[in-house]
């Protein structure tokens, strides 16, 4: 009776840790798996072009994922390029219909041995498939070799002694991802249950959810989320998102000091839209990543061709989420941003919101410490609400931060600087941040910030968000015409409805 009691906790235990186990290697997997998705997204509008012509930006597109081993550009269900050799020719039988597919080979002409797992995204009859090394992926997810378990795809299995038809088991305690058709199926329960000390020592199998004839995969989304899915994919594709810059000034002298990045959605149909309107969908969404990276390729271009007109050390900022902190995909992307001008022409800043709160492992510390070495900045945005962290600001050791615009809106009138705004001000100060104040609007906004100690000041008061072509003039004049004293009432109007 006690004996029986024991072991039922202890096997209640063990199924506990293994499905947090399950979870855990889910999320990770799906995280490798956005950035394969992204990899092949940005790659889709190289798709429609002679090999020739796009091979070089082929090859660069499948160097920014390091999981990805190659890309593939398909048509009408024909590869017509390959990054590795810029070769033609290859049947794609082993996928089926659907916009998202993955598939299990055994390995490639170069590397028999080595399965591989193949990411194919479609649009309409063009096709790129991304190339995945199956073990090396999972080890750089998960931290260890497949181990005693096995990885399922689509009636194939990959264990210890490569990949093999898997046996048609009932997958007991199946997690499935939300995202791709993907399982995560622990090992099934011994007859006797292990000791807890051991439990963690689950084999786990991932099983893609196979569809019928030869295991084709349909990715089963939400219509809903389908629809707005494909509407991101359009967006990014057809270059719709596009960057605004709003001007920032430095307060020591008064003189125009970089921008910020924001993006605007030029959408076929409702015009041109405000993030407000967008940004939420779209940053639960694994799309963030492909528009962040197609906005910052877009920013560089356009930044490029006004260099001349910015002054040296620019500071050129992006909104971040923590969602583009896991992985190697946002040091990539900085890279090639960076590499677009002379070195220390422009300070690349990341300023990351906290919408869903941040959790600082040690691959989060990993990316940041890249970042760094890069000379990329780090800033908290809207510090002062939502789940801005007081300890976040030593954990992740950050070089500045960005007080919201609904403490300075506040500023300025009888009430004066508030207590929570002297003590934002006064810790920033004590900690040797950046403080850059948005959302400032009147004269007496900017003057009580500035004699309050802040670095960097942005709103309507300076310059609202501009498009490209009209940033150039708005920076060759100088920020503050004198007698300047506030914004036009309509603006104060918006703001208070
Ligand atoms: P944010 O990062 O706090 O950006 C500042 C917002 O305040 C911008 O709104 C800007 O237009 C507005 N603003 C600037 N100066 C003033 C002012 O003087 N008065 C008033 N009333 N407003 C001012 P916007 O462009 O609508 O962006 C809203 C938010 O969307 C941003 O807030 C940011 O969190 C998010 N966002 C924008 N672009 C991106 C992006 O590329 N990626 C991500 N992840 N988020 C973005
Ligand atoms: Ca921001
Ligand atoms: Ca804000």
């Amino acid at each position: 009776m006690g004996l029986s009691l024991i072991q039922d906790n202890v096997l209640q235990t063990r199924q506990l840790e293994t499905s947090q186990e399950q979870r855990r290697v889910l999320s990770q997997l799906e995280m490798m798996l956005d950035e394969v998705h992204a990899a092949a997204v940005a790659a889709m509008p190289l798709a429609d072009a002679p090999c020739e012509s796009v091979l070089g930006a082929l090859r660069r597109q499948a160097a920014v994922v390091p999981q990805v081993r190659s890309l593939l550009l398909a048509r009408d269900g024909e590869v017509h390029c390959a990054s590795l050799s810029g070769e033609s020719g290859g049947d794609l039988g082993m996928f089926g219909g659907g916009q998202e597919a993955l598939a299990f080979v055994a390995g490639s002409a170069v590397a028999p041995e080595r399965p591989l797992l193949l990411y194919r995204w479609r649009q309409g009859s063009q096709q790129v498939i991304a190339v995945v090394d199956a073990r090396h992926a999972w080890r750089a997810a998960i931290g260890r070799d497949v181990g005693d378990g096995a990885w399922r795809v689509a009636g194939m299995q990959l264990g210890n002694d490569g990949l093999a038809r898997s046996p048609t088991r009932p997958d007991a305690a199946a997690i499935a991802s939300s995202r791709y058709p993907i399982e995560i199926v622990a090992d099934a329960p011994d007859a006797m249950p292990r000791p807890p000390w051991r439990s963690f020592h689950v084999g786990v199998l991932l099983v893609l959810l196979a569809g019928i004839p030869g295991g084709y995969l349909i990715h089963r989304l939400m219509p809903r989320r389908q629809g707005r899915h494909r509407e991101y994919e359009r967006a990014i594709r057809k270059g719709e998102f596009v960057p605004y810059y709003q001007p920032l000034v430095r307060a020591a002298d008064m003189e125009w000091a970089g921008v910020e990045v924001l993006a605007r959605w030029l959408h076929p149909n409702r015009g041109l839209l405000a993030p407000d309107s967008f940004m939420t969908g779209l940053e639960r969404s694994r799309f963030i990543l492909p528009a962040t990276g197609y906005l910052m390729e877009r920013a560089a271009h356009e930044l490029a061709g006004m260099l001349p007109q910015l002054p040296v050390g620019f500071h050129v900022s992006f909104n971040i989420t923590p969602a583009h902190l896991a992985g190697r995909w946002l040091p990539e992307q900085c890279q090639r941003f960076l590499s677009v001008f002379p070195q220390d022409r422009i300070i690349l800043v990341l300023e990351l919101t906290e919408r869903e709160g941040v959790e600082a492992d040690e691959d989060v510390h990993a990316v940041l410490e890249e970042l760094r070495r890069m000379g990329v900045r780090i800033a908290l945005d809207d510090f002062g609400v939502g789940h801005s962290n007081l300890s976040h600001l030593q954990d992740l050791r950050v070089d500045g931060l960005k007080i919201d615009r609904g403490f300075i809106a506040r500023l300025g009138s009888p009430a004066g600087m508030t207590p929570i705004l002297r003590t934002i001000l006064d810790l920033a100060e004590r900690m040797d941040l950046d403080v850059v104040a948005e959302g400032v609007e009147t004269r007496a906004q900017a003057d009580a910030l500035i004699r309050h100690g802040v670095t960097l000041l942005q709103g309507y008061l300076f310059a609202r968000p501009l498009a490209g072509q009209d940033l150039p003039s708005a920076l060759s004049r100088t920020p503050l015409p004198p007698g300047a004293q506030h914004v036009d009432s309509t603006l104060k109007v918006n703001q208070l409805i």
